[in-house]
């Protein structure tokens, strides 16, 4: 659990796969302190890596601490005893041969990717590589986990562990989380064949990631993510660079496209209508038919509906509503008195540019930046 390599490790295996190009930006950034979430699951770990690995009973470790950290009876009850029974789901005959806590890597293939295992064991012709998370956050799914794949695929690769694998028919993936029990413990088997995969795609990534131009790609993957503060898929950088190539491109052509769009835009308008007309008149235009546009309902009578409603006991004012008119409205009842509308009662609110010719007798809109602008409009 406490080793990483600085290019992926486990819980960095998703990300680095989605986005190859985060490796550079993560290398940036200081170091993250210790949690004491982070603290509690080392100690816990240790733990279990002494209960499982030297026999000692569970309780004694009552009292013992890391980084600060004590593990408590409350911890011993709530995480370190539903951790250890786990393993009599998993291992009910206790038949399984294992290894805590086993360093796994890639060897030459990868230098310098390795991890630690928690759990690396194997029942009959069926590996097993099974993950302790103590937090007490999100559930995580074990299906397709790219954590779990990570460590099974370096123990494959490890002199020290690959007994584990040899002529296994399958991988079985294991999640154990206390703080989300019942339901704590999830399984997921799979072949020795999906792991090699995911393996292949880790190589592809990494090599990716060294690349001095490896893309970034925004996903749920930048959760965990360390760059977010100065991912420019994140702080608006690609942007400015989109906006600086829009301002590359030749204006007079696009002038020119936005001419035939306008032709276009009549063209298609008229072959609907064409069309349209074709069909009311019987012909038959292969691959089309006419339907009803959507209705909506509408009183047979208004009169009626006020009385009938009224007599099942509806007031005027549930059945009613008064709304003030518009300006342009109340502008001409105004005219019919004689009346100017005083001007401080409107404003005019725009609800955003339009392409028109030079011609357009409007004013040319003022170009503000399109943060301001929507700034501006929540404020009307
Ligand atoms: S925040 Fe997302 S897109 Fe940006 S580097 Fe990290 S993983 Fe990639």
């Amino acid at each position: 659990m406490a080793q990483h390599s600085n290019i992926v490790g486990g819980s960095t295996a998703k990300r680095v796969i989605a986005c190859p190009g985060s490796v550079a930006l993560v290398q940036q950034m200081p170091p993250k302190p210790s949690s004491k979430y982070a603290d509690e699951g080392t100690l816990l770990h240790n733990a279990i890596a002494d209960v499982l690995g030297q026999g000692s009973p569970p309780a004694s470790h009552i009292g013992a601490s890391y980084q600060g950290i004590t593990l408590t009876e409350e911890l011993h009850a709530e995480k370190l005893i539903p951790a250890l029974r786990a393993l009599d789901e998993v291992d009910p005959h206790r038949e399984m041969e294992f290894q805590v806590e086993a360093v796994v890597g890639f060897g030459d293939a990868l230098p310098g990717v390795f991890g630690s295992a928690d759990l690396i064991g194997r029942i009959g012709r069926r590996a097993v590589v099974l993950d302790w998370k103590f937090g007490s956050g999100v559930a995580v799914d074990v299906e397709e986990n790219a954590q779990a794949m990570f460590y099974a695929a370096a123990a494959m690769r490890t002199d020290a562990t690959r007994w584990a694998f040899k002529g296994v028919e399958e991988v079985e993936l294991i999640i154990v989380q206390p703080a989300h029990a019942p339901h704590h413990i999830k399984r997921w088997v799979t072949t020795p064949g999906r792991i090699l995969n995911f393996e292949r795609e880790l190589f592809v990534a990494v090599k990716t990631a060294l690349l001095p131009d490896a893309p970034l790609t925004s996903g749920d993957h930048c959760r965990w993510c360390a760059a977010k503060p100065v991912c420019p898929l994140l702080t608006g950088a690609v942007d400015r660079a989109l906006q600086t190539r829009i301002k590359a491109l030749d204006a007079d052509q696009i002038a020119a496209y936005v001419a035939n769009a306008d032709l276009l835009e009549t063209w298609i308008a008229d072959v609907r209508a064409l069309a349209q007309t074709m069909m009311e008149q019987g012909v038959r235009l292969p691959g089309y038919k006419l339907v009803p546009k959507r209705g909506t309902r509408k009183w047979l009578s208004e009169e009626r509906a006020l009385d009938e409603l009224a007599a099942l006991g509806l007031t005027n004012e549930e059945l009613t509503e008064t709304a003030l008119l518009s300006p342009a409205k109340v502008e001409k009842v105004l005219k019919k008195r004689k009346l100017d509308l005083p001007r401080d009662l409107v404003v005019s609110v725009s609800t955003g540019n339009t392409i028109a010719p030079e011609s357009d007798p409007r004013p040319e809109a003022l170009m503000i930046g399109k943060h301001l602008s929507a700034a501006l409009g929540k404020l009307t």
